[in-house]
Parts: C-alpha cells; sequence; structure tokens
C-alpha cells in the first residue's frame, strides 16, 4: 500500500514496497514542471524526511508530466540577479545543498526521465546514482544561451561523468542532446521505450537495493578530481577555449567562462567546485548580457503565448492554403507549409514562374537531404503536397491564400480581386506586401474584413517571424486563423496595425536613412559595415543592402518615404540611387556595394569593389573619418525614434513585441536584449541628449515630445503598463 508522506504545490513524496520510495515532480496547474524557488524549499523538506527514516532503501524519481522538468524557472532570474552578487551565491547555495544531500543520501537513487531534463532539471539528474530515460529524453545545459553558466553543479558533475571533450561541448555549446548521443556519452545509463520507462527505473532502483548494482561506486566517480595528466587537461582546455571563444564572438562571454570554470575546478572536490562554481555564475548573472538575454527569454514566451491565445480563437485550422505568385517568396511559403503538414496549391500566370516556385522549394529540401535531415521519400512527400496551377480553381478549396505576386499597388489589387472572386466563403486572403497598405489593398476586395497581411521575410525557411498586419477593416477571426496558420509553419508571430512598412521595414529603412546620410557625408561604407557588424547585428547596412537587392530596397525606400515624407523624404541623390541606376543590384547581378564572386561551395563570396567609390565621388563630401561611436549613433538614432513613434500609435502592441520582432525580423543583437532594452539600458535622457546633437540632420533625429516627457521622468520603457487590450501607457 502507497502512502502519501509529503504532498507540496512542485512535488510529492509517497511510500512504495519493499521500503521503496518515490519522489514525483508536478507542478499544480502548469503543464511543465520549473525548478522554481518553491521547488528548492520543497526538496528540501523531502530530503529531510527521507534522511530521518533510514528504513527507507531505495528513492526512486520521477515526473507526473509528458517531460521531466525544462529547467530553472528563468521568470525568477531577474529579481535573484539585480540582488548582487552575494544574494546569487545563497541562492545557488540552496538548491546545490538539496543536490549534495541527494547525492549522499544512505540509500540509492534512480532518476527516470522522459521529454526534456534541461538546465537545472539536468543538474538534478546528474546529481542522482543511475538516469534511465525514455527514447524521446532530451538532456542539456542550455545555460550559455541566457549568458550565464550552470549553477547547480552541472559544470562539477558532467565532466566527471562523460569526460571533458564531452561536458565542454554539451556546456559550450548549449545544445540538446537526444537520447541515443546521451547514451552513449555515458549521460544516460539506459534508454528505453516511454511505457517502459518506470519499470525499467524501478528494476535498476531494486538491483542496486538487492545490491547487484554497486551505486556507490558511481558516487565515487563523480566525487574525484578529473583524471587527466596536466599536460593534456591544459591543452584540451586551451584549445577548446580558442574554438568556442571564435564561435560564439566577443559579445557572448558565458561559453568561455564556463571552460574556464572546469578549468579551474578540474583538480578540486566538490564543496571547493561548487564554490568556484557559484562564483563565475554570479559574475555571469551581473553581466549585461545575462540581464539581456534573460529579459529576452521572458518577451519571447509573452510573444509566444499572446500568439497562442490568438490562434486558439480560430473557428478552424487551415488545412490547406494557397499561394499566389510562384517566385522566391511564393515558393518559399509553399515550401514552408509543405514541410509542415499543410498542402498548398501555388498559382502563377506564368509556366516558368512555377518551375522556378519549385526548383527552389526541391533545392532547400535537397539540402536537407543532403545533409542527412530528410529521406528521400520524405523529401517527394513534401514535394507532392504542392500543387502547381495557372488557374484559380484549386484556390477555391484553400481556407487561406497567400498573395505573393510583384510588388505594385494595381497588380495586386487586381489579383487580389480576382482571386476573391475563387474563394470559399470564410476563407482568409492575406498579401505578403513589404511596404503596401493593407487598408489600401483592402480597397479592391468585397469582403476586405477577411483580409490582413502576412509579411514573411526571405530566405522564408530561414527566417522567423511573420508580421501579421491587421487592416481598418480585418476581423479578429481573420487575424486568428492567419496567426494559427503562421504557427503551423513553426513561425513567431508579431501581430501589427496597419501602416506603410509595417513595423519591420518602417524602423529598417530610418536605419538605412542614417546610412546613406553617412556616405553622404564622407563616410567609407565599408567602415560602417564594419562598425555595425562588430556592434552586433549580423551584417552591416551596405552588405545587407546588397543581399535585400538594391533595386527591392530603392522600390521599398520609394513607398516608405512616399508615406512619411516630412521625415524621410530627402533631397539628395543616394547611395542607393546611384547603384540602382547603374544597375548593381547586388548579390543577385555578383556586383553591388561590393563584387561578388561564387566560393568553391557556389556561395557568393564578397569582394572589394573600388569602381563604386568612383561611382559615389561626384554626389558626396571628401571622404572623412568617423569614430565608432559617431557611426554608431548616426546608424540607430533615427531606428529608434520610428520605433518610438510605431509604439505610440499602436502599430505595434508592446515593447516587448517590438524587441522579439527586431530581433527575429532584422537579426538585431540578441545580447543587447532588443532595441527598447537597448533604448532603457541607456537611459532616455541619454539617448534624447545623444539625438538633439544630431538635430541638424533632420526630424529622424528628433525624439518624439512623448519619449521626451519620458526621459524627464526617468522612465523605462519596459516598465510601461499592458492594459487588457494589451496596449501600453
Ligand atoms: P518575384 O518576382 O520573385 O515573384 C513574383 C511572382 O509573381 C512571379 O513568379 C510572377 O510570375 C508572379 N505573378 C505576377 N503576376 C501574377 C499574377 N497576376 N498571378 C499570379 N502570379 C503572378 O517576387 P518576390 O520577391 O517573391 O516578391 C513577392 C512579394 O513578396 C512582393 O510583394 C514583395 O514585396 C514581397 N516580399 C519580398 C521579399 C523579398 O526579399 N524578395 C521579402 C518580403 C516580402
Amino acid at each position: 500500500m502507497s502512502e502519501m508522506l509529503f504532498q507540496g504545490e512542485t512535488l510529492c513524496l509517497q511510500s512504495l514496497d519493499n521500503g521503496l520510495v518515490e519522489l514525483c515532480f508536478d507542478l499544480q496547474g502548469a503543464s511543465v514542471n520549473k525548478f522554481s524557488l518553491q521547488t528548492v524549499s520543497e526538496l528540501s523538506q523531502v530530503l529531510t524526511l527521507i534522511e530521518s527514516d533510514k528504513g527507507i532503501a531505495g528513492l526512486l524519481i520521477f515526473s507526473a508530466k509528458k517531460t521531466f522538468i525544462v529547467g530553472a524557472d528563468i521568470t525568477e532570474f531577474s529579481a535573484v540577479f539585480s540582488a548582487g552578487p552575494e544574494h546569487v551565491v545563497a541562492h545557488l547555495a540552496k538548491n546545490n545543498q538539496n543536490f549534495n544531500r541527494i547525492e549522499d543520501l544512505h540509500c540509492p537513487t534512480v532518476v527516470a526521465i522522459a521529454g526534456f531534463a534541461l538546465g537545472g532539471g539536468m543538474e538534478f539528474c546528474l546529481a542522482c546514482d543511475y538516469r534511465i530515460g525514455s527514447d524521446d529524453a532530451v538532456l542539456g545545459q542550455p545555460e550559455v544561451k541566457l549568458g550565464i553558466i550552470p549553477g547547480w553543479g552541472g559544470t562539477y558533475r558532467l565532466p566527471r561523468l562523460c569526460g571533458l571533450d564531452t561536458a565542454v561541448d554539451w556546456i559550450a555549446s548549449g545544445r540538446d542532446q537526444k537520447s541515443d548521443v546521451a547514451l552513449k556519452c555515458g549521460v544516460l545509463d539506459a534508454v528505453v521505450a516511454g511505457d517502459q520507462l518506470r519499470r525499467a527505473a524501478l528494476h535498476t532502483l531494486n538491483e542496486c537495493v538487492a545490491g547487484r548494482f554497486d551505486y556507490t561506486a558511481r558516487r565515487k566517480q563523480k566525487s574525484t578530481p578529473l583524471q587527466h595528466c596536466d599536460i593534456e587537461a591544459m591543452l584540451a582546455f586551451e584549445s577548446s577555449k580558442a574554438f568556442v571563444a571564435a564561435q560564439a564572438g566577443r559579445h557572448y562571454p558565458a561559453p568561455v567562462a564556463a571552460i574556464k570554470t572546469m578549468q579551474k575546478a578540474a583538480g578540486m572536490l566538490r564543496s571547493q567546485a561548487l564554490a568556484v562554481e557559484a562564483e563565475a555564475f554570479a559574475k555571469m548573472a551581473q553581466t549585461e548580457v545575462a540581464q539581456s538575454l534573460v529579459a529576452l527569454f521572458v518577451r519571447d514566451q509573452y510573444m509566444s503565448k499572446k500568439a497562442k491565445t490568438l490562434a486558439a480563437q480560430a473557428s478552424c485550422s487551415v488545412s490547406r492554403a494557397g499561394i499566389l505568385g510562384a517566385g522566391i517568396m511564393g515558393g518559399g511559403v509553399a515550401y514552408q507549409a509543405a514541410l509542415r503538414n499543410v498542402p498548398v496549391v501555388m498559382k502563377d500566370v506564368a509556366q516558368l514562374g512555377l518551375n522556378l516556385g519549385l526548383s527552389e522549394a526541391a533545392k532547400i529540401l535537397s539540402s536537407r537531404v543532403k545533409r542527412g535531415r530528410m529521406t528521400p521519400d520524405a523529401m517527394a512527400q513534401v514535394l507532392n503536397r504542392i500543387e502547381p496551377t495557372l488557374d484559380y480553381a484549386g484556390i477555391s478549396r484553400a481556407d487561406l491564400v497567400v498573395e505573393a505576386v510583384v510588388e505594385s499597388l494595381d497588380v495586386k489589387a487586381s489579383v487580389l480581386a480576382e482571386a476573391e472572386q475563387s474563394l470559399s466563403k470564410g476563407a482568409v486572403l492575406a498579401s505578403n506586401t513589404s511596404t503596401i497598405s493593407i487598408t489600401a489593398l483592402a480597397k479592391s476586395l468585397q469582403r476586405p474584413e477577411q483580409f490582413c497581411g502576412m509579411h514573411f521575410f526571405n530566405p522564408v525557411h530561414r527566417m522567423p517571424l511573420v508580421e501579421v498586419i491587421r487592416g481598418e477593416k480585418t476581423t479578429d477571426e481573420t487575424i486568428a486563423k492567419t496567426v494559427a496558420f503562421a504557427l503551423q509553419l513553426g513561425k513567431k508571430v508579431v501581430v501589427v496595425n496597419d501602416c506603410a512598412g509595417f513595423l519591420i521595414n518602417r524602423v529598417l529603412f530610418p536605419y538605412f536613412a542614417g546610412f546613406t546620410m553617412l556616405v553622404r557625408d564622407g563616410a567609407d561604407y565599408r567602415h560602417i559595415d564594419k562598425v555595425m557588424q562588430r556592434w552586433g547585428w549580423p551584417m552591416g547596412p551596405a552588405y545587407l543592402l546588397d543581399v535585400v537587392g538594391v533595386d527591392t530596397a530603392e522600390h521599398a525606400e520609394k513607398v516608405i518615404t512616399a508615406a512619411y515624407p516630412e521625415r524621410m523624404g530627402r533631397e539628395f541623390t543616394s547611395c542607393i540611387d546611384l547603384l540602382y541606376q547603374k544597375k548593381r543590384l547586388g548579390q543577385k547581378t555578383g556586383a553591388g556595394f561590393y563584387n561578388y564572386i561564387s566560393d568553391t561551395k557556389g556561395k557568393p563570396e564578397q569582394v572589394p569593389a573600388d569602381e563604386v567609390f568612383e561611382l559615389l565621388r561626384p554626389h558626396v563630401v571628401p571622404r572623412r573619418d568617423f569614430s565608432d561611436d559617431e557611426i554608431i549613433t548616426r546608424m540607430m538614432v533615427p531606428m529608434v525614434t520610428e520605433l518610438v513613434r510605431c509604439l505610440e500609435e499602436g502599430v505595434v502592441a508592446t515593447p516587448a513585441e517590438a524587441d522579439m520582432a527586431l530581433v527575429y525580423g532584422l537579426g538585431f543583437p540578441p545580447f543587447r536584449g532588443g532595441l527598447f532594452h537597448w533604448l532603457d539600458s541607456m537611459g532616455l535622457k541619454a539617448f534624447c541628449q545623444q539625438a538633439d546633437l544630431l538635430s541638424a540632420l533632420g526630424p529622424l533625429y528628433k525624439p518624439t515630445d512623448a519619449l521626451r516627457n519620458m526621459a524627464a521622468a526617468d522612465s523605462r520603457y519596459h516598465d510601461l503598463k499592458v492594459d487588457d487590450k494589451g496596449g501600453v501607457s
């Protein structure tokens, strides 16, 4: 007869037969277990109970959820981190005591792991004697992705359990590891089918109790210093540090800090090693990078939850999609839908277009097959889900149709009106326009309420964001269905209100305006590229223009500047105009701000293009040096002022969503936490002072009145209150 010995909010303990007890993680009212402060406190109480009963012969640990423990509760991090390093060390110590007590219990411990055991969840498992995983188990120490390192013994126990190389790889990469890999590395002791998990774990525990498995030897393995001769260890640590530093980049110090911690503690016993780990953790927790990454994580959860809540309001899901225009974007959306099991009808006006769309999809799939990520059979199935057509007949069977024809108001208006005739009654029509107002496009439609924007980014299969744009007449049901479809495709979603450029392009073009003014005023665009890349952008603005296509940018710029002439209108011939006139369109023509040659893998490789300087010379002032700070400020101020306007006008609902959208849509450097986060960290007063110094450059450098008021009140954007409707005040 089992008896409940402890019942908490996050875990419980009950007796089993033969002197065994079972600890079960089961966070009340949640779908997953997190290692929260409450869990730490309850675990401590349960351990006291177990320790006090020497009649207990063995401890089985299980999770009542599908997944074991997803990690520490990250929403608690900010408060802990901001209380200072001593507080962080004390916070870690509480649970380290728990884990040490598990490791030192008078009886064997076996943990059964299904689904995720990440971060603190995995560190808990490392403290147990045996780890049995189900075949869907995924383990990992993702702390470096948050700018920190494992703090509950991961850097101490993992290398002792599976060797230095594996531990460095797991901890410094932060990658999830599947059960078969974990088994091979010795992190798991056995892997069984999900329905056999509990039985297998119980069997292991009984073998320990019967003395057939020597659990004390397991403990010894973890409690001794790392077995490596000094030179070998030094080489292993030094080479991995150099490699990891190069991979993580200068803005992400945590992976190297994790390796240094393992190095420092390699010859130490547990208590000393844990103290070293805690000190390094606390140091990392105080960095701006960790604070930014933790904040981003929390905002990402907010964004995802909001999208899921919206999607849940859709009356039905999309079981068949339609695409109009089989170009780069149409082909990309068709591929993504087919990959995610949604059949698509793809329509174009020309067979050539259809061939292009299909070959684009086939190209991406082939590369998946080549990398062993897909079987040829699965590739064929995905391709079979795309039905190419030259007429509208197939479109009538779609629940949602994405229009991705050329970027022209007239063409789009007529294609949309034509398509609407063939659509079934409840179907949603969405445009992938990059710049044209959704409300303006809706004027050509009879059912504007069933129309919205669905802005994908190029390349569709790689770029995580979709902007869903609400036109003046778009209904909630239309938005819900479109958001649900974007989630079906595995995308991150931000819902924005209509305006020219929407959110992402509306803030990108002021940034390009900052760039063209810098070039006009004598800056070397190669220098600008270097500075902005060092600042953290994936690429500098000139290179980005080459990748996007100078013609695409020129066209979009025209539409966006026409919409905001008072701020974005300009009276000089810009470097974008000049390149466009000379048909230097970027990578697609092999020449833009840079020249491009194909490397051995056929990828465009950047080479200098001196002729561009000749082309620019008559239109720019003589070259002069700009400091890095000057370049950064001149580039970033226009982006900030425009983003602030987007928030004030309700184009984007919250600073959290704005920050996430820029990270996912533009690659804004995550370690800076998002554009509003960066602005808050700098301080609004300091920002206004910087902007005022540049006021001669025009209205894009002018902070709004509301921003100035917030600066005067020492406010922060991320402290704004979000009301029931999602707006901020
Ligand atoms: P593209 O020129 O590659 O493809 C356009 C396709 O539309 C062509 O295959 C053309 O044959 C087809 N088409 C033209 N008229 C049509 C009609 N009446 N019916 C059906 N098909 C028709 O263009 P793209 O780059 O894929 O851009 C498509 C849309 O996506 C544009 O609105 C663009 O602004 C937007 N967009 C493009 C990017 C990008 O980087 N390329 C990024 C985001 C959004």
